[in-house]
Order: C-alpha cells, then structure tokens, then sequence
C-alpha cells in the first residue's frame, strides 16, 4: 500500500475517487487519510463493487477526479473504454495457516485456485498438501465468471480446491472433477454441491417455458458492456418464437426492481452469477435461452436425473 501514492503521482493524478470491494472498505478512510498527506485529493465510493467489471469510472468523471483507483481486484479480462483512467491496484489479505488437516480430500493430486488477494498464500497451501501426501498443481486467479486457470489443469488434477471467502467464486466452475473450498474466514473445509446449483439452474429454464413476457437484463456496469453484446439478438430470437421481450437496463440488479415490472421471466446478459441469488420470478442466462425451446427439456426429471447420474459418477 505504501507505493500506491508513487503509482498515483506518476500517472499524473491529483484527484482520484477509490473504489473497493465491502471486505476492504474498512480500510478505505485509513488509504484515502495516507494519499491526503502526498497532496492526493482523495473521494471514496460507497457503492458496492462485485468485480473488476464494477467500475464507478463515470461517477469518478462527474466528480471532476482524473483517475478511478480500483483497489482489490485485478484487471478485467475483458477491455472496457472508460470515461477516466483505471489504476488496479492489488491488496493481498496475509493469513497464517496452522496446519490444516486435508485428510478429508480423498483424491491425490489436487488444483488449487483462488481470487487475486489470496493468490500468494497458493504456496504455503501447496507445501501444507505435500507434506500430507498429496500432489499439488497450483492453478491460479479465478472470478465468478472465468475459470481459465483451472480448465488449463484440470486433466492434470483429480479434484480442485479453492482458497478463499465464501463460495461465490467455485460454484461457478463448470467441472466434473470435485471441488473442496477452505474457507479463511471460516476456517472450514468442505466439498462443494455443483449438482444442486444445477438443478436449479434446470428449474430456472424449465420454468421459463410458460413465460409470454421477457425481460433481458443489460447491466449499465462499465466493465459488462462486453457480456451484453447478444441483447437485442435474445429479443429477436424470443420474439420469432412468439414471446414479449423488452430489454431492462440497471446497475444494481434486484428481485424489488424485477417484480415491479411485472414480467413473467427474465434473461440475464449481465454477471453471469446473477443467477445465484434469490428471484422471485425465473431468470436465466442468456446462453441458455435456446433450452427453453429444446424439446428435450421438456423431460425435466429425466434431464436433471442424467445430470445427476453423469455428476455422481465422477465423484
Ligand atoms: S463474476 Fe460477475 S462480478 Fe465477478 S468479475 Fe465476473 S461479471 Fe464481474
């Protein structure tokens, strides 16, 4: 943290607005009181900020600051224009590990993964499996919607472990292999459940079969411009096949907004991960709109067993 002013004053910048994720926010008066004292004129957002894609470049213009200094996520993969520069700045959570008992993992070579803070305590996590017995093959950063890192080594590995907070990140990894989390906060370690998060998942589209009006979400994020590209084609498409469609633009995306339009299902081309949260009417992603129209959807139980029968075979 201490060269983050250094890389501040080198790009120029006299006035920067920070933006950083709830688990960091504590921290955001302590930085902002530390950039202050190098003459940085210095505002914090307060809104929330889920990824590297949740950028408040255009609050940051409106406040007349010259850069967004976005702390504690590293630079989306995808390339977004901005209305002021971004300057990413990573914030590694230190942890001391004391001993954690993996005995039960039963698979031996395991692939670890985790988010940008934690990245560094990849290494002590791997020594901690050898010692036990256990090859380890360290895959890397993961987000909620992208998993590279662990699809490069998931024929190497039996099972995948993921080190962090919380599940928001595995339980979006399309694998076949198990997935273990050690939770830091928590201290706990426990297998992940993929086969429920894909029923409902199921349930979602399968319900979305009675549904005559659509709304496909666009998120007004900066950095999800890219994963909204296939709006207007989803409106077309669900309008050739005799549905309503309307496309919804919102920055915060919640089940009050969505019931006051009074829909009967939506289509999300926003964070992929949206979907994990509690709607109360359907809602989908947007690659899985043609399965509403898939025949052999129609024979819901019979899927979803399929999908069981597949997964369980693999653990
Ligand atoms: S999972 Fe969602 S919040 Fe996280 S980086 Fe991807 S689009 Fe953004």
């Amino acid at each position: 943290m201490n060269d983050l002013a250094e890389h501040i004053l080198g790009r120029g910048a006299r006035k920067v607005m920070l933006q950083m994720p709830e688990g960091l926010k504590s921290r955001a008066a302590a930085i902002a009181g530390m950039l202050e004292k190098e003459g940085i004129e210095t505002l914090i957002s307060a809104e929330a900020c889920y990824g590297a894609c949740d950028l408040r470049d255009h609050e940051a213009k409106a406040a007349g600051c010259d850069l967004l200094v976005h702390i504690g996520h590293s630079k989306f993969y995808v390339d977004s224009a901005t209305e002021v520069p971004v300057l990413y700045y990573p914030y590694h959570v230190p942890y001391r590990f004391d001993g954690i008992d993996f005995s039960p993992i039963p698979e031996k070579r395991i692939g670890l993964v985790t988010t940008i803070q934690h990245l560094p305590l990849l290494k002590d996590v791997k020594q901690l499996l050898e010692k036990q017995g256990r090859e380890a093959v360290v895959g890397g950063q993961i987000l909620g919607c992208w998993f590279v890192n662990a699809e490069k080594i998931e024929e190497k590995v039996d099972a995948f472990l993921f080190v962090g907070s919380g599940k928001f990140h595995p339980l979006g990894m399309e694998t076949k292999k198990p997935v273990y989390t050690y939770d830091l906060e928590t201290h706990e370690l426990e297998k992940i459940d993929l086969v429920t998060a894909k029923k409902r998942k199921y349930a979602m589209i399968y319900m979305c079969k009675d549904a005559k009006t659509f709304g496909v979400i666009v998120s007004s994020k900066t950095g999800q411009h890219e994963l909204q590209g296939r709006a207007e084609k989803i409106v077309s498409y669900l309008k050739e096949k005799d549905k309503r469609a309307f496309i919804i633009v919102m920055d915060e995306i919640t089940d009050n907004k969505l019931l006051a339009l009074r829909l009967d299902a939506y289509v999300n081309t926003a964070c992929p991960r949206l979907m994990d949260d509690h709607f109360t009417k359907p809602l989908i992603n947007a690659e899985d709109v043609p399965k509403i129209f898939d025949e052999d959807f129609i024979d819901f139980e019979g899927a979803m067993n399929r999908e069981r029968i597949e997964a369980e075979k693999e653990i």
